[in-house]
Order: C-alpha cells, then structure tokens, then sequence
C-alpha cells in the first residue's frame, strides 16, 4: 500500500512538473510522431522524461538535458516480446537492436524461479521476466539430464502418480516465486496423458495464469489443448501459431477465433520467419529417425552452418546441439502474421551467436514486410501487435505491464524509435547476428540503450520484471 501511494505521488510530481513551465526534462524525444495504440494518438509531438517514465507529450518545444530530434521519425511503445530463450547479455543485445525493450522466457520457462531471477541480477540491458515452466519441471520430476528439451522418458513416459503431485508442486512454488505466467510443450511431451494435462490446466486456473504452450503440430494439437483449457476454465495462449500449424494456419486461426466469440481467453502470437529451431535432441524430431533421404535437407545446423544428411543426422542427434527446421511456406507465415489475432514474438534463440535470425530481426522484418512492402497491416496495429497487446496478454498476472506498451504519462519510458521508411532487418540463417537498420534509437526505463543504431556500452537500465505475489 505504502509503495502504492509513494509510487503514485512521485508520478503525480512529475506530471506536475511537466505542467509548470520551463521544465527541463532528463531527455526530450522532439518532434516524432508518436504512434500509440492504447490511446490511438497519431501525430507529432515532444515527449519528455523524467526518472525513467513519460512526464510529458506536448505540442510545444520541451527542454531537455539531451534532446533526441526525431523528426520523420516515428515514437513507438517499446516492443514486447512473450517468448525468448538463453536470454543472455548477448540475445539482449540482438533483441534491444531489434526494438525490443522488455522480453520473457515463458514457452521454456524455468523450473527454479526465484534462481533464475538472482542469477539475472537487477539490471539487464532490457527488462526481463521467467515463467515456470512445465517442461523444466517434467524434466525435475523425471531426474532426467536432459539440457535443452525434455528427451527419454522426461518426453516419452507416462508420470506416476507421485511425478504428478511433485509436479504440481513444483508449478504452485514457482508461481509463488512471482513466474509471469506457466510456459508448456506439449509437443516435446508425447508422454504427457490428459491427466497430466488436466492437473496443469488446474494449477493454471486456481492461479488465474494462462498456460502459454507449444502444441502439438496442426488442428489437432490446438483442439486438445483448446479442450483441456476449456475444461479446466484455464486461459491459454498459444505459442507461434505459425510454425505449429503450417498449412493448417486458416484453420487453427479459426479455431482461436471462435474460442474467443464464446468468451474463452484465447490468446496467440506468431514469427515472421518459414523456418523454426529447436535442440536436435529434442521429441519432435523422432520423425527424422526413419525419414526419407529429401527430408533431411530441410535441415541446417547452426554451429556449422550444414545442411544435414541421413549420416550427420545420426550423427549430430547423439552429440547434441540445436537445430533449424525449414517447415512452412511464406503464404501460412504471411497468414498468420497478418491475422489480428497474433502478437508479434520472436521465440529468439542464439547460443554463443549461433542461431535464429528471429533473433536479430523479427520485429524489423514485420515492419518492413507487412507495414512497408505489403501494406497489409497499418503502422498503428503492427505496433499494437508488438507492444500493446503483450502488455496486457500479462498485466492481469503482472500490474507493473500497465506502465508499459504505451506513450501515456506515467508510463515506463521504454520506447522506440523507428525510420518506418528504411525500417529492414538483416539477419540471415548464415548470419543470424547482422542487425537491424531503422531502429536508431530504444530507450529503456528512459535510458539510451541502442544511440544511432549502435549499443551503448554498459547500459544496462533493465529491470525484472516479476507477478505480484500474496506474501
Ligand atoms: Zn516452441
């Protein structure tokens, strides 16, 4: 309570400050136009920050400390990002080039949240945020040593009644610990029966926390899950739709589409991108075991950069390592990204600057291929798809998500800027690292992160971002 108010009054003060002029400001962004979807303000204006949030949006000049002249410039809600893995210094660094002010680890989670939380510190250089995540906990309630994905019987087996128990133990104790949300893959769990599912979509419930989960491929996997929500009245959000559905993209869409019609929270996000990544270890590649030989060719190997043969399949599916998956054509991936119903998530995965180019590029790529080149989506619900809706896909779990994704007074000064006009991302699949261009500045908690294109070294205003829990 106490926090609450002092929290309030200092926000007050400073919007009172703004309104006494002259005011100097810690940094003014002057003359862009702010695109905003919460408030679908459009238009050109000065923002002005003090102690890390927006203390003024306003027509006329504001005087700051530093000015940053944004004109022909659009001022964008930080991005938002609900599914990222390794979450290093390194993929925070890819992200924050690509826009991204604040991103989670929630599909993979952690199976120790309050660990997970202190070996990340207080400062990062964009906010961040775990959720517990099922797979993690299988893989505890198993005893397995499996790294990445859950592989043997952590993936295969059936749990035991006491596995069960352990587990949903384990899933209340990260909750506990402040998780933003449950992260689930059932896809990588063929052992997992519907009672395994039922128990949680029952912790999911009684927490009042969507399960945000990788299903299993097609329409198929999305009723089942669907089902099990439904039947749990649990809320759900479906990982990039895109590559769990390919063809199936229409119907899967659809399928969510009517699953909100009758009230259920159904939520989905998707990736700009026709290939996917995961560890090559990992279930969902136990169809290559028998393949054709054609098949293996869809297949690349970020740590060397190789497309796979029936021998280097074998070979690689011992040793370990992550893999990418050429799966889906660019018509379901434009279909999906599309859709109203998706946010924008990049699922980003670097290890040691081995990777995904959705990493370095997801956000970009959207702006400059749907906005731009397509003109199928407009500015102002590309960036809702980015900021916005995340915000408050969590803010129901996560109060402190209703200061960001947006330009508002009082609001976190997470914000980026865009040159919608060269906007493009650069990544490729060869070299996943290459930023960005068109995104000149971010800031975060209203410090420079990315200054003209470029980090700033050792800035590193990002904070953790944690649900409010019952102490
Ligand atoms: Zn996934």
């Amino acid at each position: 309570m106490l926090a609450a108010a002092v929290l309030a009054a200092s926000t007050l003060t400073a919007i009172a400050r703004a309104q006494d002029a002259p005011q100097r400001y810690d940094l003014v962004i002057a003359n862009g136009r702010v695109v905003d979807p919460a408030s679908k303000r459009d238009a050109v204006m000065n923002v002005g920050i003090i102690d890390g949030r927006i203390a003024a949006i306003s027509r006329s000049a504001l005087t700051g400390a530093r000015t940053i002249d944004a004109t022909g410039l659009v001022v964008s809600p930080g991005f938002i990002d609900l599914h990222e893995h390794v979450n290093d210094d390194a993929t925070f660094g890819h992200q924050v080039r690509d826009g991204v002010t604040t991103a989670f680890e929630i599909e993979g989670g952690t199976a120790d949240v309050a660990g997970w939380y202190r070996a990340h510190g207080e400062a990062q250089r964009i906010n961040f945020g775990v959720a517990v995540g099922h797979m993690p906990v299988r893989i505890r309630a198993f005893n397995d040593t499996s790294a990445l994905t859950p592989s043997g019987p952590s993936a295969h087996s059936p749990a035991t009644k006491a596995q069960r128990d352990l587990m949903i133990k384990l899933l209340e104790q990260g909750l506990a610990e402040g998780a933003v949300a449950i992260g689930a893959g059932f896809a990588y769990t063929d052992g997992m029966t519907a009672d395994e599912m039922a128990d949680l979509f029952g912790v999911a419930a009684r927490a009042h926390v969507p399960v945000y989960v990788h299903v299993r491929p097609g329409i198929a996997g999305v009723q089942q899950a669907l089902a099990a929500a439904r039947a749990s009245h649990s809320a759900i959000h479906f990982s990039h739709i895109n590559s769990v559905s390919l063809l199936e993209t229409p119907l899967t869409l659809k399928a969510i589409a009517d699953a909100r019609r009758t009230g259920h929270d159904v939520t989905t996000e998707a990736y700009p991108y026709s290939a996917g990544m995961t560890g090559i270890q990992s279930a969902i590649l136990d169809r290559y075991e028998n393949g054709t030989d054609s098949m293996y060719q869809t297949l690349l190997r970020p740590e060397t950069g190789e497309r796979l043969t029936r021998e280097t399949f074998a070979k690689y599916r011992k040793i370990g390592g992550t893999i990418i998956i050429f799966m889906n054509s660019e018509a379901m991936v434009d279909t999906a990204m599309m859709s109203p119903l998706t946010m924008v998530a990049s699922d980003a995965f670097m290890i040691n600057e081995k990777g995904h180019p959705r990493t370095s590029g997801t956000y970009s790529r959207s702006l400059k291929r749907y906005v731009r080149e397509l003109k199928a989506v407009p500015l102002m619900d590309m960036i809702r798809k980015m900021s916005l809706m995340p915000a408050e896909r969590l803010a129901g779990r996560v109060p402190s998500m209703r200061k960001k994704g947006r330009i508002a007074l009082g609001a976190d000064a997470d914000i980026t800027i865009i040159d919608t006009a060269t906007v493009a991302d650069r990544a490729t699949y060869t070299e996943p690292t290459l930023p960005p261009v068109g995104i000149p500045y971010v800031l975060v908690n209203g410090v420079v992160v990315v200054d003209k294109g470029a980090l700033v070294p050792g800035a590193k205003p990002g904070k953790p971002v944690r649900a409010r829990v019952a102490q």
